[in-house]
């Protein structure tokens, strides 16, 4: 267990949920049921690659916990990626299904590799004996993937051929995240960038203020932070900064996004674009505005620079970008931080959205995804507020503890905990 248990993303997972579980007089069998997966599978990956040479690459799939229903997570390919990374990723995946009022469980994969140091052929190979090894474990009413870091629906789509081809029948519903011509939902591209936005439309609320009248400032212009700045664009916010790898863009009137996204799709990055002017990402992280949206990376947002943070609002776009320590200063502060377990569910909700259109052989209208998706994280965030009022804590515990009551109810109820 110690392989598992020994990550520093995993402690800090495990004593989020220890906290919140106190608060909540979590049953301690239920915390004790919760700190360990249910399993967890190591596999060796090897590939031929394209000189000849055969590399053999660790890849592994965690499953947490099932008691609301299949397992359900992403694969991230990371050269970085170890057991327990992954092991805490899949326990996240537990609370965030939960949270969202989803009958899903939690899992997560990945393999230690670098994608960009392998040719698309390699990658492929990969993927296809990644999908065979884990193949027992996973399957529509069983454990679902989707992409997540270095995958992508190019990615799914290998998937769901392999464990097509070993089941003798095509399994669209065994990943999420696929393209549309193979079973995809409309809105899944935008899905977890279109979340955030509605949670910020809900924490603005609270601060008695439309988004057509707010500022915002995003970090990461990829698959979350660009379809974030689309969205709230398009509903009127003044999106004054974004940043990614190459730096960050602002302009005090607000950066045209329509125009910002074209430049991005030719040249890849956001530097030099000419509707702005250049400032670091640390500035971008201290600007005055209603919003801040860190939507690229874990632990930006730190004790070293917190005290110069300026926005009233964090929506957490990425997984951990504020460390315990900001955390805590940040309430102390008044500001109010909307965890990512509820501002980046939309991804997984629009997964599951995927999985039901599957399972059902119907599919939905891009609007339909929409005003579902919308209904869903309102009401996560109402449930949330509400939790936070009445125990006076802030979001996250509001989040985790919300998450942590419905999973033990429906613990108590199959009597997986005594
Ligand atoms: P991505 O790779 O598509 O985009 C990441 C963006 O961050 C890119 O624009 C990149 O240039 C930028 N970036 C990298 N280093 C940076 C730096 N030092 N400063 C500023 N920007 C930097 O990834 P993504 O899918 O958008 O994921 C971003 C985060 O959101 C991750 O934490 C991920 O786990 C989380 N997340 C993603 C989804 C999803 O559906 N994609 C769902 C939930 C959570």
């Amino acid at each position: 267990m110690e392989a598992i248990t020994s990550g520093a993303l995993y402690q800090n997972t495990m004593k989020i949920v220890e906290d919140a579980g106190k608060l909540v007089s979590l049953s301690p069998n239920v915390i004790e049921r919760l700190r360990y997966p249910r399993r967890a599978l190591i596999v060796a990956v090897p590939v031929k690659m394209d000189d000849g040479r055969v590399k053999v690459f660790p890849g592994y799939r965690v499953q947490h916990n099932q008691t609301l229903g299949p397992f359900k997570g992403g694969i991230r390919y990371h050269h970085q990626v170890d057991l327990s990374e992954v092991a805490a990723l899949a326990s996240l995946m537990t609370f965030k299904n939960s949270l969202m009022g989803l009958p899903l469980g939690g899992a997560k994969g990945g393999v230690q590799v670098d994608p960009n140091k392998l040719s698309k052929a390699e990658i492929e190979n990969l993927t296809r004996r990644f999908t065979s090894e884990i193949s027992p474990f996973i399957g529509p009413d069983k454990d679902i993937p989707a992409p997540d870091v270095g995958t992508d629906s190019q990615t799914m789509a290998w998937m769901l051929d392999t464990f097509s081809l070993e089941s003798g029948f095509s399994q669209t519903g065994v990943v999420t995240g696929k393209p549309v011509e193979i079973g995809g939902s409309l809105g899944r591209e935008a899905a977890t960038g279109l979340g955030v936005i509605f949670a910020t439309e809900k924490a603005l609320e609270k601060m008695n203020k439309r988004i057509s009248e707010a500022t915002l400032a995003i970090q990461g212009f990829g698959k979350v932070g660009m379809f974030a700045a689309i969205e709230g664009y398009a509903k009127g916010a003044r999106v004054l900064a974004v940043s990614d790898v190459s730096g960050a863009l602002y302009n005090e009137r607000g950066l045209n996004i329509a125009e910002l996204v074209r430049y991005v799709k030719e040249k890849k990055v956001v530097k030099d674009f000419p509707g702005g002017q250049h400032i670091s990402n640390e500035e971008l992280l201290t600007l005055p505005v209603d919003v801040l949206a860190p939507c690229a990376l874990e632990g930006v947002i730190h004790k070293g620079n917190v005290h110069e943070v300026k926005a009233k609002i964090i929506v957490e776009g990425a997984n951990g970008p504020t460390t315990r320590e900001a955390d805590e200063i940040l309430h102390g502060a008044k500001v109010m931080v909307v965890p990512d377990i509820l501002a980046n569910g939309g991804g997984v909700v629009v997964s599951y959205f995927e999985w039901v259109q599957d399972i059902s052989w119907l599919f939905w209208n891009e609007d339909e995804v929409r005003n579902r998706l919308r209904e869903i994280i309102y009401k996560a965030f109402d449930k949330c507020w509400a939790f936070a009022e009445q125990e006076k804590v802030n979001m996250r515990t509001a989040a985790m503890g919300t998450s942590l009551l419905r999973l033990e109810r429906a613990m108590k109820l199959r009597g997986q905990a005594w």
